[in-house]
């Protein structure tokens, strides 16, 4: 029986862990960049899962994709091969660059395990190569490790005694990074873009001279791309817009179009220091999840869909600066690349109205940072749909507008 949405409410309140800030609506279904709740309301999604939806809801190509392999085999054990999981794999090499890929099933898995094979790596030079570089304001993962990484206060606060060796830099203050790195530097870890912390985007040549520090001190590079990457900057990688090759990156959210995923791909210098039992996993690249990750990595990387996301990119920045020309007392600047943008408001007064209003008016948006409204959509979406969600925000910021 279908429940109403209070009785969900309800139960959730009674039931569920209350962690998250949730928006009052169930959601039931979706169609490409549209989601509709219980009550059949439709909503334009900009938020596209947190990053997650890139394909956009009920792709064809996925669904048959995930359909077929569920009733041939969801899941095996790492201890056999699948080839979902060989194709994948070869896929994000090819790709990448880099060498050898490993899947778990979340962004702060990806993460955990670039951390881990940076320190084995680091270690075999120096057991005392240990440091860890983050920026202030990025955001790796809610596990131990990755909260530690993540370089937000707000994030540790209770969870100690966190893990030693991590050191927070201002991303993109190089002078700063310099300062702080040593031959006991294992390894600087960036998202190449900033997503939760704000939408920040590496200035001029940041990260060419991050990666030239890295080298002088002969640490790694470590790239979180879990949100920026699969085709979100118009480029598959980030990196390869600001022409900077990592040593690792980590990959999740978009990856599999919807389903749980992670993955860390690595050179082959680095991958030497993993040896059989050093790390593992029980889900982690099953072949439900790679046969999801394989419609992806097919679809997103071809030039026409790369180029669509720069189009319309580059079409609702465009869009989102009118916006601000129109509304200067409340939108301060506008940030971002491709179909990661950031319109940052005057003050995190109305930052969370301005979402609920305009989740109200079928548009649903997001709010990072306290005040930076933030537009992750899936990568299909069209140049009209991005007209609909700013004559949206358009309307209700008028309303704050005084
Ligand atoms: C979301 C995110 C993570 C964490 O991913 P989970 O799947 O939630 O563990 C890590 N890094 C970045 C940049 C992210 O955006």
């Amino acid at each position: 029986m279908q429940e109403t949405d209070k009785e969900i409410f309800e139960k959730d309140a009674k039931d569920y862990l209350p962690v998250f800030n949730r928006y009052k609506i169930v959601l039931d279904h979706g169609e490409g960049a549209y989601l509709w709740d219980n009550n059949g309301k439709k909503y334009l999604d900009f938020l596209g899962g947190i990053a997650v939806n890139v394909l956009g809801h009920d792709y064809g190509p996925l669904v048959t994709a995930i359909s077929e392999q569920a009733k041939k085999l969801i899941h095996c054990s790492n201890l056999y091969y699948t080839q979902p999981q060989a194709d994948a794999a070869a896929k994000l090499v090819a790709l990448s660059g880099l060498d050898k890929a490993f899947f778990g099933n979340s962004g702060a898995e990806a993460n955990e395990g670039a951390i881990k094979i940076a320190r084995k790596y680091a270690h075999q030079i120096d057991p005392e190569k240990s440091q860890i570089i983050t920026a202030w304001d990025s955001f790796h993962g809610r596990t131990i490790a990755t909260l530690t990484a993540t370089g937000q206060p707000k994030y540790h606060e209770g969870f100690g005694p966190l893990p030693d060796g991590f050191d927070y830099v201002h991303y993109n203050d190089i002078e700063e990074l310099e300062s702080m790195m040593s031959e006991k530097t294992a390894a600087v870890m960036l998202e190449t873009i900033q997503g939760e912390g704000g939408v920040y985007t590496p200035e001029g040549d940041y990260l060419k001279k991050v990666r030239a520090l890295c080298d002088k001190y002969h640490a790694l590079l470590i790239f979180d791309e879990i949100q920026a990457g699969i085709g979100r900057s118009g480029k598959f990688f980030a990196y390869e817009k600001y022409g900077v090759k990592p040593d690792i990156v980590t990959l999740a959210k978009g990856l599999a179009g919807g389903v749980p995923i992670g993955a860390f791909i690595v050179t082959d210098a680095v991958a030497k220091a993993f040896h059989a039992g050093d790390h593992g996993t029980t889900f982690g690249g099953n072949p439900l999840a790679c046969a999801a990750a394989n419609v992806v990595l097919d679809t997103v990387p071809k030039p026409e869909f790369l180029a669509h996301v720069e189009a319309v990119g580059s079409y609702f920045k465009q869009q989102l600066e009118h916006l601000k020309a129109k509304h200067p007392a409340l939108i301060t600047d506008v940030r971002g690349t491709g179909l990661i943008l950031g319109a940052e408001l005057a003050s995190a007064e109305h930052g969370r109205d301005i979402v609920n209003d305009c989740l109200a008016e079928g548009a649903i948006i997001n709010c990072t940072a306290g005040k930076v409204l933030r537009f992750i959509p899936p990568l299909i979406i069209t140049k009209e749909q991005v007209d609909t969600v700013i004559l949206t925000l358009d309307d209700v910021l008028a309303k704050y507008d005084k």
